[in-house]
């Protein structure tokens, strides 16, 4: 029996038994015939994107969508061992106790350690198993896990990631490869572009131009993020038709993306005017899409003058000439519903983070601007080009990041009105413990609701993260097995 030791499914059935008082549902359940089956699904992370960065969108920009979302609840972010995790030997590393509701609320230090980072939280989002911090896509004894933009090809439908930070960051990375480290960039890149069959990456880490989105000229920045700088220049110039490159001297082949054995080029863009064309009329079959900047959209510009960590956001101007993530994320869904099967993307809004490490109160709220007007894309395409009876919609974080509170831990944010800086305090420049928020809308987005079984004094019903991929596999046919 490979379901047996399923948990959320062995959870799911359960439920089902007791709820009708008999058999029939549940044996329904085992085969799976009464599971929703979305058509389309998109997670969209926000990058440690705690409660209070949520909260404090809400007070300055007003109420992101999501608070009117049918599913909300949390989830649970630990990884399987956490510890420094740049650390090599994992055999140093201690296996996490978890999360404990209620110590979380009780001792302010509790929540700072056992955390998880992007890699492990990548991995347990994509593919409903934990695993060490730093890891991409492999289980605590490196078995290669099978991930959502995996399953979506292998059911026939298309696949992709997009964000605002480079394309082979730890979460986009997390979703699409698999290695002992987030830091072997090249490695990931590389996998992601010729090992994957995505339809679709879009993402930043562009070598030619630097953080403030100037081109260096000859002085390029680092070419990690792209794997190589050769293999760019031959990206560029042999976009929408090469399919062989060398890379090391090593030759590498693109994939095929539908299944009729002939190799699909990439079609690189990286203008502005190219990000927005598209978002409208027919498209290239498969994109990467890299903006003229180096690591992220705008979190990453210099400072001007008058600007401090404190400053409300859109102090500073933004980088001009790059498209915005909502744009991003339109032209991507455009491309992406080319398949009539429907399909999987990740969408992360990638510099909260980055930001939260800062201590950046207003790149902050920049950030969640950003993520949340791409939050109201998704939305406005699932209206008008699908519907709620075949897209299935999450939101979450993947961790917390700052420790951020209105002042001292738990002191509730202050809302001062709007475009008004809410009382905000960074309690630490790294990530907590802390359970993260879960929206969810659209076809199966209830079914979180049965799964989350523990309960938290002040968040309320949670689950584990690793029950959001767990649901999605469940529904599309091929249960996660442990
Ligand atoms: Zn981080």
């Amino acid at each position: 029996m490979k379901y047996e030791r399923n948990y959320a499914f062995l959870i799911l059935a359960l439920l089902l038994i007791s709820s009708t008082g008999g058999t029939s549902l549940a044996q329904k359940a085992m085969s799976q015939s009464s599971f929703p089956k979305p058509k389309n699904v998109i997670i969209m992370i926000g990058d440690g994107m705690g409660y209070n960065c949520v909260k404090a969108a809400d007070y300055f920009f007003g109420p992101m969508q999501i608070e009117s979302f049918p599913v909300k609840l949390s989830a649970a972010t630990y990884p399987a061992k956490s510890g420094e995790y740049k650390e090599k030997d994992t055999t140093k590393l201690s296996w996490s106790v978890g999360y404990n509701p209620a110590l979380a609320w009780k001792d302010s230090l509790y929540l700072k350690k056992d955390f998880t980072e992007s890699a492990a939280a990548a991995t347990a989002l994509a593919t409903g198993r934990k695993s060490y911090n730093n890891v991409i896509g492999l289980s605590v004894t490196y078995d290669t896990l099978l991930n959502l933009c995996e399953l979506a090809k292998s059911i026939g439908k298309s696949a992709g990631v997009i964000t605002s930070v480079p394309f082979s960051h730890a979460t986009p990375a997390g979703f699409v490869a698999h290695n002992r480290t987030r830091q072997h960039y090249e490695e990931l890149a590389t996998y992601m572009l010729f090992r994957s069959r995505c339809d679709l990456i879009m993402g930043c880490g562009n070598p030619e131009f630097d953080e403030n989105g100037k081109n260096t000229g000859p002085k390029w920045a680092s070419a990690k993020f792209v794997a190589d700088s050769n293999l760019w220049l031959s990206l560029k110039s042999g976009s929408g038709i090469q399919t062989s490159f060398i890379i090391n001297n090593k030759i590498y082949q693109v994939t095929d993306v539908n299944g009729d054995k002939i190799p699909d080029p990439w079609t690189l863009i990286t203008s502005e005017k190219d990000f927005r064309k598209l978002m409208y009329g027919k498209t290239p079959k498969r994109v990467l899409g890299v903006p003229e900047v180096h690591s992220t959209l705008q979190q990453s510009r210099d400072f001007g003058k008058n600007e401090t960590k404190d400053s409300p956001p859109f102090t500073t101007p933004f980088n001009p000439n790059l498209p915005t993530l909502a744009e991003m994320v339109r032209g991507g869904l455009n491309v992406l519903d080319n398949n009539p099967n429907g399909f999987f993307v990740m969408i992360e809004g990638g510099a909260v983070d980055w930001a939260n490490h800062d201590n950046q109160k207003g790149r902050m709220l920049e950030e969640m601007k950003g993520f949340s007007d791409a939050i109201d894309t998704v939305i406005a395409w699932v209206n008008k080009n699908s519907s709620w009876n075949e897209t299935l919609l999450i939101i979450t974080a993947d961790h917390e990041c700052g420790n951020l509170w209105g002042g001292p831990v738990f002191t509730p944010v202050s809302d001062n009105g709007k475009n008004k800086m809410p009382g905000l305090k960074y309690n630490s420049r790294d990530h907590t413990n802390a359970l993260v928020g879960v929206w969810a809308k659209g076809k199966g987005a209830e079914m979180y609701n049965v799964l989350a079984g523990q309960t938290d004094p002040v968040r309320g019903r949670y689950l584990d993260n690793t029950v959001i991929p767990q649901l999605i596999f469940m529904m599309w046919g091929k249960p996660v097995t442990f």
